[in-house]
């Protein structure tokens, strides 16, 4: 057969190939640590399964808008503006199918051939996959441990070109957990309006932060860059719904009528009932968001001190998301190498850094159990000693 040759220019997502292997180790009765994909644990809180089951008993079992819920995309707009002061109306705001769509969505709504979209490296794996797949071009730059792996207004500017188009921004970020300062945001978002770029930032972690550390939302900086903004989040990470595929982006109406579009002939509409869950999720009170990010911190601790204490491993504090983004350069491996023998011979899951654009580091995620990750690093200690 022969398959379109965009498929050939993308490959597969690797978060879900390893996160799929250690589940299927698991279920062959294989004692495996898994700090693979970024799925927490824990339940979806009860009020959210109560308020989807309701929905169901009342029949939202049909076709709704393409672009949502009118009470759903309402909600999002209001707690976009509680939380982050971002002056949204429902109608810009379109929910999709998990945040990955909305990228995918997002994509392909605004990105075409010569366009360029400059990425931060590390990224998160699904972003140059997404430009290549809308047929753009992604301008990829380095940054450093030293900076916390965040980029500077001065590498952004650099970055630059008439082609440019879109600019990522990834706070908290997948894979490193750096968190962007108030004033470092604000002075990407003046490269950003000075150069008349758009930036999509991507949010879904913004309310997993540790230390007191705070998210500030770049379209809150102010009107000009406002305008320039699109926001992308959804309900998997901090309401532990990742199955049930809630997302959503806010932005200029133009877009989210063009995003519509592409939904109304692509997705319909997002799982109707699901949708329902993800209003109570916004509508009620945030004590399980809370209670999660206290058990997210105590791992966190704990991951990060043991990790301090194996030779040769760097990793920069994490202050958001629940990653650790660590260096094994010292150990002379490539990453995927690394991850290989990791599993085989220790049964720990990582994800090799290639996938987010540093293969001297192996991401791993604390969104597991205690137990697993006391025994993971004990695992990961050992395999680290015996190279
Ligand atoms: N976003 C999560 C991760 O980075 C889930 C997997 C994926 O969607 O790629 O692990």
């Amino acid at each position: 057969m022969q398959l379109a040759a965009r498929v050939g220019k993308v490959s597969p997502s690797i978060t879900l190939a390893i996160a799929a292997k250690a589940k299927a180790m698991k279920a062959e009765g294989i004692d495996v640590c898994s700090f693979s994909a970024g799925e927490p644990d824990f339940d979806t809180p009860a009020h959210i399964k109560d308020a989807a089951k309701q929905a169901l008993d009342q029949g939202k079992t049909k076709y709704g808008p393409a672009a949502g819920e009118p009470k759903l995309r309402s909600a999002i707009a209001k707690a976009l503006k509680t939380i982050y002061n971002l002056d949204y109306q429902p109608e810009n705001v379109i929910v999709t199918n998990g945040g990955k769509h909305s990228l995918f969505n997002l994509m392909l709504a605004l990105i075409e051939s010569g366009d360029e979209v400059i990425i931060p490296a590390p990224y998160w794996l699904s972003y140059p996959e997404m430009v290549t797949l809308a047929g753009g071009t992604s301008v990829i730059v380095q940054t450093t441990a030293a900076n916390e792996y965040k980029i500077t207004p001065e590498q952004l500017t650099q970055a630059i070109t008439p082609h440019t188009k879109l600019f990522v921004l990834n706070s908290p970020s997948n894979p490193t957990g750096a968190v962007y300062t108030r004033a470092e945001i604000r002075a990407l978002a003046e490269v950003v309006v000075k150069h008349d770029l758009l930036v999509v930032s991507d949010e879904i972690y913004a309310k997993i932060l540790y230390d007191g550390v705070e998210h500030l939302s770049i379209g809150a900086v102010g009107s000009e860059i406002f305008s320039r903004t699109i926001v992308s989040s959804g309900f998997a990470k901090s309401y532990s719904m990742t199955g049930w595929r809630v997302g959503y982006i806010a932005g200029p109406v133009e877009l989210i009528k063009a995003m519509s579009i592409i939904q109304g002939h692509s997705t319909s509409n997002v799982c109707t009932f699901a949708q329902y869950g993800a209003i109570a999720a916004l509508a009620s009170s945030q004590d399980c968001v809370a209670a999660m990010l206290s058990a997210f911190a105590q791992r966190r601790t704990v991951m990060f001190e043991r990790l301090g204490a194996i030779p040769g491993l760097i990793c920069p504090k994490p202050y958001g998301a629940f990653y650790l983004f660590v260096d094994i350069s010292s150990t002379g491996m490539k990453s995927i190498d690394f991850c290989n023998a990791l599993l085989a011979s220790h049964q720990v899951a990582a994800i090799p850094g290639i996938a987010f654009g540093a293969d001297q580091c192996v991401r791993l995620s604390y969104a597991t159990d205690m137990t697993s990750i006391e025994k993971g690093m004990d695992r990961l200690h050992k395999f680290v000693s015996s190279l």
